[in-house]
């Protein structure tokens, strides 16, 4: 099983281009945010709870996203590998994952890393909080917060797979999607193995 990571700041387009990924190689989807809003929605006690630290632009307890992956990873068989989107955010998210894979005989494949200014950042995420609707793109406060624990918290990880040789990084910032769309299935082409 392959394990690949897409990396980058909110608004960069993970979740955009996981989709077309998704189709062409045979791969399972799994966007933590996707999964935590879907609590919400749910109305599940953790959906609950994730939605107060969410609606703030916080992150929730690494212990929650790393229990919804693991039984994902337990339960989807029919795939040829997982994108792992917004997850790992934190040196400890990436610390576990490396765990919950070598318990599996596994290991993180690649990481593909999109990247755009923050600049950019907050100008996609107004954009899209005007089609989706999310609360958690509607406040300009809430959007600079994630920002914020971007840089402080998951942009240390270049390093950390950086130290793994297995970083790699796209220009996400062209203007138009199927520019970027193409940047990433190029870069998805040159790692994936
Ligand atoms: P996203 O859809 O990836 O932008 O995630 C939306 C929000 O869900 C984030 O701002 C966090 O509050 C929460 N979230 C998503 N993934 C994680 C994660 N791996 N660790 C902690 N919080 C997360």
């Amino acid at each position: 099983m392959r394990y690949y990571i897409l990396f980058g700041p909110p608004g960069a387009g993970k979740g955009t281009h996981a989709a077309a990924l998704r189709e062409k190689y045979n791969l399972c989807h799994l966007s933590t945010g996707e999964l935590l809003r879907a609590e919400i929605a749910a109305g599940t006690e953790l959906g609950i709870e994730a939605k107060k630290l969410i609606d703030k632009g916080c992150l929730v307890p690494d212990s929650v996203v790393e229990g919804m992956i693991e039984s994902k990873f337990n339960s989807v068989t029919d795939v040829d590998g997982f994108l792992l989107d917004g997850f790992p955010r934190t040196l400890g998210q990436a610390e576990d994952l490396d765990n919950i894979l070598a318990k599996r005989g596994e290991s993180v494949t690649a990481v593909l890393s999109l990247m755009i200014s923050d600049d950019l950042v907050k100008r996609r995420i107004l954009h899209r909080a005007a089609i989706e609707g999310r609360a958690d793109d509607a406040s300009e406060e809430t959007i600079n917060n994630r920002i914020r624990t971007y840089h402080n918290q998951t942009e240390p990880l270049i390093d950390y797979y950086k130290n793994q040789a297995k970083y790699h990084e796209v220009d996400a910032g062209a203007d138009t999607t199927e520019e970027n769309r193409s940047r990433v299935i190029n870069l998805f082409e040159s790692v994936k193995k």
